[in-house]
């Protein structure tokens, strides 16, 4: 058990996750992160976080498979006793034209990307709803506002978490929990590394550079500890590219 508050980051050992569990340790928060496979990666961000001072540790489950996302999150909760900021950050891209698009790409993205935002969130509510108190952040994407070629299963998950964040704000705000999203644009991570024609997309980002994942991660920080008059917004973070 900690007096300070936790956080919760999925996806939180590689990429735009592991930034904002760094800032939101280095804000003083216990931050509790979880990943899918690369176990070396996840050990590498849990000693980065406990430098920090941070209680944290890390645990491996599939956010897409219910069952597992239950057990975890139940560890969890045991072990820390309270989750004041829940982050649904992990994701994957499975991209094509929907002409060539199959049922397993649209089905791994849907499952990854947005039902686990329902399977997480389901009994980490339950305990804001008891504890009076919680944010959360649900990670969508300025392709969830706007569509990409190539990407109709991502974009229809990410729309699908701004309306979901929508709703739970409107369903929990009386019960002093925030939801917001947040929408970055084209960071530089593992899942872009190889995306092609990215002198293109530099040319209609107004600050003319890709964004890194700290830039997400001190938006998050702002809602997650900051917003306290801030829930059901989506906010882009995307450098100026769509306005
Ligand atoms: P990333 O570098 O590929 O990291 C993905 C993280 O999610 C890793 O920690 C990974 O764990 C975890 N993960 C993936 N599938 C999982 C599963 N089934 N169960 C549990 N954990 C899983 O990705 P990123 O670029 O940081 O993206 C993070 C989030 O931001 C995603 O939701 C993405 O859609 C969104 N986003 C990214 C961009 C961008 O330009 N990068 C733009 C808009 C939105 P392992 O390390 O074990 O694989």
């Amino acid at each position: 058990m900690t007096d300070k508050k936790v956080a919760l980051v999925t996806g939180g050992s590689r990429g735009i996750g592991k930034a904002c569990a760094i800032e939101l340790a280095k804000a003083g928060c216990d931050v509790v992160i979880t990943y899918a496979g690369n176990s070396a990666a996840a050990e590498k961000t849990v000693e980065e976080l406990k430098a920090l001072g941070s209680n944290s540790d890390s645990y491996k489950f599939d956010v897409s498979n219910q069952a597992e996302v239950d057990e975890a999150i139940a560890k969890i909760i045991e072990k820390y006793g309270r989750i004041d900021v829940l982050l649904n950050n992990a994701g994957i891209t499975r991209d094509d034209l929907f002409i060539r698009m199959d049922a397993e790409k649209w089905n791994a993205v849907i499952n990854t990307n947005l039902n686990s935002a329902f399977y997480v969130s389901k009994p980490v509510v339950k305990l804001m709803m008891k504890q009076r108190s919680g944010a959360i952040i649900n990670t969508s994407s300025v392709v969830g506002l706007y569509g990409n070629p190539g990407q109709a299963n991502y974009s229809a998950a990410k729309a699908g978490l701004i309306g979901f964040t929508k709703s739970l704000a409107k369903e929990l705000g009386s019960r002093g929990i925030r939801v917001n999203a947040v929408c970055p644009g084209f960071i530089e991570t593992d899942m872009t590394k190889d995306l092609p024609n990215m002198d293109e997309y530099l040319k209609a980002i107004s600050l003319r550079r890709l964004g890194q994942a700290e830039d997400i991660a001190k938006a998050v920080k702002f809602l997650a500890l900051d917003a306290d008059y801030v829930t059901g917004q989506a906010l882009e973070v995307d450098g100026g590219m769509l306005i």
